[in-house]
Order: C-alpha cells, then sequence, then structure tokens
C-alpha cells in the first residue's frame, strides 16, 4: 500500500452554503473533505493534515513559503511516497508555483481545487481529490516537478493558469498544453502522461522576500505607481509589460529611478501566450529595459514571476539575482 498525505488549506473546495451570511464559506474540515470522496482510500492509504480552511485570497507568499517546509518534512518520510495540498483556485497557481522551486523532491507533489462547492449540484471537489490522490500514488508522477491536477487533466506548475472565472476547465497550461490526463477504465482510471517538463528550476533559500511590487502596463501607464512603490520600500518590482515586452514611455523615468534605489526589477508579457522579447530599442521598449537592468522572465505568467522573484531576492543579494532569470 502506498501512503499519500493530504495537505488541506479551505477554498471552494472546503466551501458550503452558509445562510447565515448567505453565501459559501470554507468550514468543511480536511477530514470530512477526504471522508467524501468515495474510493479514496483504495487509490492509496491516505493521512491527512489541515493546514488551514481559509479563502486562498487570504494566504501570503510568507505563509505558503512556511507551509512548504512543513510539506518538505513530511514528505522526507520514507513510508510517505507523495502529497496533495487541497487549495483555493484564486491563488492555488502561486503556491503551486512556490512550491515548484523551493521543495526538491522526485516524489509527486500534487495541487487540486474545485470549480464548484460542495452545497452545488455536481461539485467537482471529489473527483478532484480522487484523481489528484490516484497521480501522487502513481510512480509515473515522480520527477516531474509540481503537477495541478483538476477536470481530468495533469498540469506542471509552471506552466499553468487559471483561464476562466467559473468553469470546471478553468486551469489550462495556454503555452505549452497540459502533461497527461486522467483516462477513464474499466474499475480504475488510468493516468496517462504525455511529455515531460524539460525547464524545472529550484531555487534553494531559508528566507522569501515580501517586499515585490507588481505594476501592470496599460495604455498610458506613467511612473505613479512605480514610484510609490520605491518610496514604500520595495526591494523588487514585477511590471507587467504589453504583449511583445514593451512598457509606455511614461514609465521609463519611473524605472531608471528604481534602478538606480536598487530595486530588482523583472517584466513578463501581458499576453496569454508567448515571452517578453528585447528587440525594440526604444524608450521603454525591450531592448531599453535590457540596457537598464530589467530581467526577462520567458513564458512565465506575472503573479509567477513575483514568486520567483521574491525567492531569488531571498536566496542571493540583489546583484546576483540576475542568474535566476
Ligand atoms: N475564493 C476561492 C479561493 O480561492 C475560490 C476557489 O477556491 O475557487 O479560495
Amino acid at each position: 500500500m502506498t501512503r499519500v498525505v493530504v495537505f488541506t488549506t479551505g477554498g471552494t473546495i472546503a466551501s458550503r452554503y452558509d445562510a447565515d451570511v448567505d453565501g459559501f464559506v470554507p468550514v468543511v474540515s480536511g477530514d470530512d473533505l477526504v471522508a467524501a470522496v468515495p474510493g479514496v482510500q483504495v487509490a492509496a492509504e491516505v493521512e491527512v493534515v489541515e493546514l488551514a480552511n481559509v479563502s486562498s485570497t487570504f494566504l501570503t507568499p510568507t505563509l505558503v513559503f512556511e507551509w512548504c517546509r512543513t510539506v518538505g518534512k513530511r514528505l522526507a518520510d520514507p513510508e510517505v511516497c507523495g502529497v496533495v495540498v487541497t487549495h483555493g483556485t484564486d491563488t492555488l497557481e502561486e503556491s503551486a508555483y512556490l512550491f515548484d522551486l523551493v521543495l526538491d523532491t522526485h516524489k509527486p507533489i500534487v495541487f487540486t481545487g474545485a470549480m464548484r462547492t460542495s452545497s452545488e449540484l455536481i461539485s467537482d471537489g471529489p473527483r478532484n481529490i480522487l484523481t489528484s490522490v490516484r497521480v501522487a500514488a502513481d510512480p509515473e508522477a515522480a520527477g516531474l516537478g509540481v503537477l495541478v491536477v483538476l477536470n481530468e487533466e495533469i498540469h506542471a506548475a509552471r506552466d499553468v493558469t487559471k483561464t476562466h472565472a467559473e468553469a470546471l476547465d478553468a486551469f489550462q497550461s495556454p503555452n505549452l498544453g497540459p502533461l497527461g490526463r486522467i483516462s477513464r477504465g474499466w474499475g480504475e482510471d488510468h493516468i496517462r502522461l504525455y511529455r515531460a517538463p524539460r525547464c524545472r528550476e529550484h531555487i534553494t533559500t531559508d528566507r522569501i522576500e515580501p517586499a515585490v511590487a507588481y505594476v501592470k502596463t496599460v495604455m498610458g501607464t506613467d511612473s505613479l505607481m512605480i514610484d510609490a512603490a520605491v518610496t514604500a520600500g520595495a526591494r523588487g518590482m514585477v511590471i507587467e509589460a504589453f504583449g511583445g515586452g514593451e512598457v509606455t514611455p511614461f514609465m521609463a523615468d519611473g524605472i531608471d529611478r528604481a534602478r538606480r534605489a536598487g530595486v530588482e526589477v523583472a517584466v513578463c508579457s501581458r499576453a496569454l501566450r508567448g515571452r517578453p522579447l528585447d528587440l525594440y530599442a526604444e524608450i521603454g521598449e525591450g531592448k531599453w529595459l535590457r540596457d537598464h537592468g530589467v530581467h526577462f522572465s520567458d513564458s512565465l505568467t506575472g503573479p509567477k514571476t513575483r514568486i520567483k522573484l521574491m525567492l531569488a531576492l531571498g536566496a542571493a543579494d540583489p546583484a546576483d539575482v540576475g542568474q535566476y532569470f
């Protein structure tokens, strides 16, 4: 028998209708959540640890970094073959990517959640827990980094993002597609993995830098938010640039001031797919940003670029942060 530890944290998957507040709230305990999944104890010997029971909107990178250590310690037990983390879907992709960068293990770590609460007809939570436990118990899923399993699909934490506010197939990997899927079979589902991620990264650090600001570029954006973040003590800043990796010329002075103040700046693309480029040379464009010491995030989304910069700033002196980008 294989032992899988399910760490529960809250979110829609643990939510139910509460008449007092006339809305959904996360109140289902970890034990009750797993007990409601038919067949889960057949898939593996399941142990439940409740880390929290909150909406994932309440989480901070510092708290998730602490959870990473707790999960890492439990994974070191030779009896444990893998773990599942149940999580609210709003920030699931950030926590999964944080775990992916920090935890250096071969054992499967699977994040899952749900788009429907247990109070709604046809909740996806129990099925997502069952398939996630199956993936965590499967030796085929080892060495692939942190996985995100929802709606019968297996995604790499680096690639996946929530693409829909309420649909069951909300989680997708727009750049590269899923790694595999859970396919129906007689008696038992089959885990079908079709590809392995090649660009896995790891950051060794005992600290995460919380003071990393986030600025989005839209038509006509100026330096107001950039300057405000620097004044407020930001150590790092992620700028979500236009699709090709450019910001407006009105942000250039602010970026220059931020760099002179010692703030590490990383740029990502606001387009759903692709990466920022350093081909255009006018003020605020990719070549200009590169020449001003701005880091480029490849095909990471903005929220994941921020997690990476926070960990990189925790791991290294600002001058050495560039090695991670
Ligand atoms: N607000 C919820 C959360 O992220 C949404 C969800 O789980 O789908 O915790």
